[in-house]
């Protein structure tokens, strides 16, 4: 039994998760004994490197149902959304256009599109619903002649809304404007079918599903492929679109996480789920008035963010600082200490973004860890008055 007050209990699997051990083990061969540059193919060290990078490549593309020569290896997915919306536009030859987004977009989204916005492109930032949720009929409304991007992202880093993305590629689809999907929270928690649900391009990334950071992909039609510019310069790694020398460790490690992922969805996610419903009704029993952020059914399996009425979020947090590690922002989003533009966006109140805490669940959480962090949690909030 470990001393409760020097128990750390970590609730921020959204910032990021640890490596699998299975992964971990995958990679550690390719540090130093299988250590060749894939591209060098004249010899053996370099080909057998390659051999491991193109099976990584088929089961990334297998856990979003799609080819593995639209995999484009990045550092993870900031790069490839960077990637995806310059890139994009960069296509286009200078001549300015229009992109459809919405409010709650992470700021690898957002923060390219307003530099866009500076060259002289047209931005839609659309509104969400008090859930979060985009409407699909809004997209359609904001359509220009000129739209050359839609960007949506599958599902919320901070409240864990799920969007209509098979609805949102449809529309894309029949306007005929590249859709770009950050599903960098969804993979390896939802189903993802490129295909079906009409995603053109889609982000994400190793450490938000039990793999290495610094390593994530730009999926990437083969049509998109073609509209899309390189922004990185070079040895012409990538099909041209991503020049440098790749990642072998971090690449075996994010296929090995995808293999793991499309196995164990199911399973895990029910997991996942039924701790984090523990962890809601805990707190609530003991938060007179306690809210839910984000849609309440259409919602990733592990994300809770709650409204403590009236509560400092921050205060409550450093109380907690040495106990349980949860969030008030994204992880990006805090080091710039403002209140989250997600929760803001939701229409909620002015008070609603300083009184509201994200706590994700992961795959090592247990039911003792839940129960400990609800006691902490409740705790910190009755510390405040
Ligand atoms: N998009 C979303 C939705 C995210 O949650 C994150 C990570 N906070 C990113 C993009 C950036 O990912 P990375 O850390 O791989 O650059």
């Amino acid at each position: 039994m470990s001393d409760m007050s020097s128990r750390r209990v970590y609730l921020d699997y959204q910032a990021t998760t640890p490596v699998d051990e299975r992964v971990l083990a995958g990679m550690l061969p390719y540090f130093s004994g299988v250590f060749g540059n894939p591209s060098s193919i004249d010899h053996g060290f370099g080909a057998e490197a390659a051999a491991a990078i193109e099976q990584a490549r088929e089961r990334v593309a297998a856990l979003l149902h799609g080819g593995p020569r639209d995999i484009i290896f990045t550092s993870g997915a900031t790069e490839a959304n960077n990637m995806a919306v310059l890139g994009l536009a960069e296509g286009y030859d200078d001549k300015p256009g229009h992109i459809i987004t919405a409010a709650t977009e992470h700021p690898a989204v957002l923060d390219p599109c307003e530099y866009l916005r500076s060259k002289g492109w047209k931005i839609s930032v659309l509104p969400v619903d008090e859930c979060g949720l985009v409407d699909p009929d809004a997209v359609g409304r904001a359509l220009r002649p000129d739209t050359r991007l839609i960007s949506i992202m599958a599902a919320n880093n901070e409240i864990g809304t799920v969007a209509p993305i098979a609805h949102i590629g449809r529309v894309a689809r029949d306007a005929g404007v590249t859709f770009h999907c950050d599903a960098t929270q969804a993979a390896g928690y939802l189903e993802i079918d490129m295909e079906s649900m009409s995603i053109d391009l889609l982000s994400f990334s190793a450490h938000k599903m039990y793999g290495p950071k610094g390593v994530g992909a730009l999926c990437a039609t083969r049509a998109a492929r073609r509209r899309i510019r390189p922004r990185t310069f070079g040895g012409g790694h990538e099909a041209g679109l991503r020049s440098g020398t790749l990642n072998v460790p971090g690449i075996v490690g994010f296929g090995l996480a995808c293999e793991i992922a499309a196995e164990e969805m199911p399973e895990m996610a029910e997991r996942l789920r039924g701790l984090r419903d523990g962890l809601w009704n805990r707190v609530a029993e003991g938060v007179p008035g306690l809210e839910l952020n984000g849609h309440p059914t259409r919602r990733l399996p592990h994300n809770l963010n709650m409204y403590f009425p009236s509560a400092n979020a921050r205060a409550m947090m450093v109380q907690l600082k040495r106990t349980v590690a949860l969030s008030t922002g994204s992880a990006c989003g805090s080091a710039k200490e403002e209140p989250s533009h997600v929760v803001r966006a939701l229409g909620l109140g002015d008070d609603r973004p300083n009184c509201s805490i994200r706590a994700s669940i992961g795959h090592p959480t247990s039911e003792a860890d839940v129960d400990y962090a609800a006691t902490r949690i409740l705790d910190a909030y009755r510390s405040l008055g």
